[in-house]
């Protein structure tokens, strides 16, 4: 349902229930540049300091140190901004500890406000730096991309890669508010884009058909229900985290559907080859047909989770020359994988219903991995 405020522009919210960590996710557009009014309207105050993209700080043409571009005025809040590289090589301890540093030479106390303006690297990046940062202090998710939008930014999962793998150091650490606001989608990449819509079709796939028939035929930026189609994954996703935040109920394993597969692609071509939506369309494709093999899909179904990753211009086939054995061998390296060591994986029963927790014979495994260097 699309609100309104007095004073800022319409939006829709979803709220992430989860008693005293509870917060709004807002999405709509022309929000960024009231982020001031929203932090006070939302009682957040404090130090301000901003970790941002650097891609999207140079695309919009904002300067280290600039705040009227967030509506935020300068006597208002502290404000620092740190610009974080672009992409997934700034997600590492070591710029983690440098980024703890500047903080602590600021002497920035624990009643300070981190900003993460961003996609999902900087989310997951600054969102540690908030989780640890004198044992945590509060942070603002403003996503800047489409997968940050429907995924990244909602949750709480924060952290960087080690070189033995994604992922491998982290915090929950909910945010207080998230705002997105699909203007900033502008500047971003057509791959980019495409590369969030895989967690779009994702979520169609494992809980919400009436989604994927939706998504299914491609969706764009300038798509007039972008904000309604955002609002419905940020539900599944918040439904999904209120029933499992620490992920240790298995509810929120769903949210893995085709990242068993897409994990080991992205381990396999060293996160160089793929964005991790495209690996995670892969995935699905993967993750399809094991379904239909396994959990009773109907093949039409997985041909049409085939198509709708198409549509979306996104990958289904391997390029020729990743190297197979190296899938296979990062799938036993998988950070979910069992303390039996096997792999555990989501399937679906039929589109918009899934399940986790199967296991599947290797020799399965490897045909599906097979299938994906074929058209
Ligand atoms: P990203 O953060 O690398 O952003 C993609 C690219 O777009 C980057 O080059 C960035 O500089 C640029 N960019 C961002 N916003 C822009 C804008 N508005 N205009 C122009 N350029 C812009 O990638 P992503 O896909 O957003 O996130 C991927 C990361 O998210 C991965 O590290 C993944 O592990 C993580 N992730 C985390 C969760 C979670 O629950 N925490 C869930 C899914 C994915």
């Amino acid at each position: 349902m699309a609100t309104s405020s007095p004073s800022l522009p319409p939006h829709r919210k979803v709220r992430v229930d989860l008693g005293p960590r509870s917060y709004d996710v807002l999405i709509g557009r022309g929000l960024i540049g009231r982020l001031g009014e929203i932090l006070k309207k939302y009682n957040i105050y404090g130090d301000l300091v901003t970790i941002a993209d650097s891609d999207y700080l140079r695309a919009w043409a904002i300067s280290r140190n600039s705040t009227e571009k967030f509506g935020i005025e300068q006597r208002q809040m502290k404000f620092t901004a740190f610009q974080v590289p672009n992409g997934e090589a700034a997600k590492t301890l070591s710029v983690a500890s440098s980024l703890h540093s500047e903080l602590a030479e600021m002497k920035l106390p624990r009643s300070a406000v981190l900003l993460a303006i961003g996609g999902g690297v900087v989310g997951d990046l600054a969102g540690f730096v908030a989780a640890t940062y004198l044992r945590g202090i509060a942070f603002v998710q403003v996503p800047t991309t489409l997968l940050a939008m429907v995924d990244s930014s909602v949750g709480g999962k924060t952290g960087v890669n080690l070189p033995e793998g994604k992922n491998l150091v982290g915090a929950f650490h909910q945010p207080k508010l998230v705002v997105a606001d699909l203007d900033t989608l502008k500047t971003l990449p057509a791959k980019e884009f495409a590369a969030g819509t895989a967690e779009v079709i994702k979520y169609g796939a494992i809980k919400d058909k009436a989604l994927f028939d939706r998504v299914a035929e491609g969706v764009k930026p300038e798509n007039k229900d972008l904000d309604e189609i955002i609002e419905k994954c940020g539900a599944i996703k918040a439904r999904i985290v209120e029933n499992d935040e620490f992920e240790t109920k298995g509810a929120r394993a769903l949210l893995n559907f085709g990242h068993t597969i897409g994990h080991a692609i992205e381990n396999a071509t060293g996160y160089k080859t793929y964005l991790h939506g495209e690996a995670i369309a892969l995935g699905m494709r993967a993750a399809a047909w094991l379904s239909v093999w396994q959990a009773g899909l109907p093949e039409a179904d997985a041909l049409r989770i085939e198509a709708a990753l198409a549509a979306n211009a996104l990958p289904i086939t391997l390029k020729p020359e990743v190297d197979r054995a190296a899938i296979l061998a990062a799938l036993g390296n998988d950070k979910k994988v069992a303390a039996d060591g096997r792999n555990r994986w989501v399937l679906l029963k039929s589109l918009g219903e899934a399940t986790s927790g199967w296991e599947l014979p290797a020799d399965l495994v490897e045909k599906v991995v097979n299938l994906l260097y074929t058209n």
